[in-house]
């Protein structure tokens, strides 16, 4: 016996097609292999309704390429010598260094003009510059043939403010110095709803149900369904799993096969139903006309469940796949 844990296709569409409707395309971020739940399969549900993905590097763009036709965005600079491949596998290479603007000239030389994607973030996390440098760094990608597509990401609510106006201030450097720019984005999923200028959104854990205070109307995509395996009568026993945790007399509960180790994160015990969580079963308090089966559905509210564990919804979305 052993928990199945799937993604709902058909809300991982609605919910692409949620952010959509705030006005621009989505971009499915599926870095880290689709958050571990495999960027193909991921690819699969999602052609339709997205306008194209973003990976981290030319590993997972050369994974993904066979799932789908789209453009394949990529977050990190080419690896020295790999833009060419890059290029050829229909990837959109990141710029952020000199050696790889002088690599991307030379592929312009050889084959014509392509875009290249310029971050701007005053954090050092991604392989972007900083809002100072876009002067000197437009002058750089002058004149090569090359188009920009400029990206920012609000690493902060509080400064987004200050990210956005440096991010309008780069896009003037660029326009100035005469490199074409061809697209902006600006978003992930807590910012997606933002009244800010932008062709496309990048959206990851949204795809999954995550709002993280966006207000898009999306709903949770994983499935999480736990066989009974023992039922706890009131009286049948007194503590619960693991630890000091009492069993009320009066409660019933059932011991269900999905624990940590299947990705069901362990702070949720004491919360809610969840009595207790150990690597393979948890124990769940049950009352009328709930399924408890159903330990993660389609009534459930990812952020909820996360803040509930102490956890991102990132890391939520991602333990059930990566166990
Ligand atoms: C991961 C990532 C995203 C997607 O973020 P979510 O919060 O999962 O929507 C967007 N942009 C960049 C640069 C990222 O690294």
């Amino acid at each position: 016996m052993s928990p199945e844990i799937r993604l709902d296709g058909p809300t991982l569409r609605a919910n692409a097609a949620a952010f959509a409707s705030l006005g621009a395309p989505v971009a499915a971020v599926v870095k880290r292999d689709g958050y571990g739940w495999g960027a193909r399969a991921l690819a699969r549900e999602l052609d339709d309704v997205v306008e194209s993905y973003v990976v981290a590097d030319d590993v997972e763009l050369a994974a993904l390429r066979p799932a789908t036709g789209r453009p394949i965005r990529l977050l990190a600079d080419a690896p020295p010598g790999m833009l060419a491949r890059i290029l050829d596998l229909g990837g959109i290479p990141n710029v952020s260094t000199a050696g790889a603007v002088a690599e991307a000239r030379v592929e312009a030389a050889r084959r014509g003009p392509f875009a290249v994607r310029v971050g701007i973030v005053d954090s050092s996390l991604w392989a972007a510059i900083r809002a100072p440098d876009a002067g000197a760094f437009a002058a750089s990608l002058a004149g090569a043939g090359l188009a920009v597509e400029l990206w920012t990401h609000v690493t902060s609510p509080a400064r987004a403010g200050t990210i956005l106006r440096e991010f309008a201030a780069a896009r003037r450097a660029f326009e100035d110095a005469g490199v074409p720019v061809a697209s902006v984005d600006a978003a992930s999923t807590a910012s997606a709803a933002a009244p800010i200028a932008f062709d496309r959104l990048r959206i990851g854990a949204g795809l999954f149900g995550a709002r993280m205070g966006c207000g898009v109307a999306v709903r949770c995509a994983i499935r999480v369904h736990a066989p009974v395996v023992r039922r706890l009568v009131p009286g049948s026993t007194s503590w619960a799993g693991y630890g000091d945790v009492p069993l009320p007399p009066h409660l019933s509960a059932v011991v269900l096969r999905c624990g940590y180790g299947d990705g069901f994160p362990k702070a949720l015990a004491g919360t809610a139903d969840i009595l207790s969580v150990g690597m393979q079963y948890t124990a769940r308090a049950t009352s009328d006309g709930n399924d408890p089966q159903v330990l993660v559905g389609a009534d459930d509210d990812v952020d909820t469940l996360a803040a509930r564990a102490g956890i991102s919804p990132h890391e939520f979305v991602i333990g059930f796949a990566c166990t």
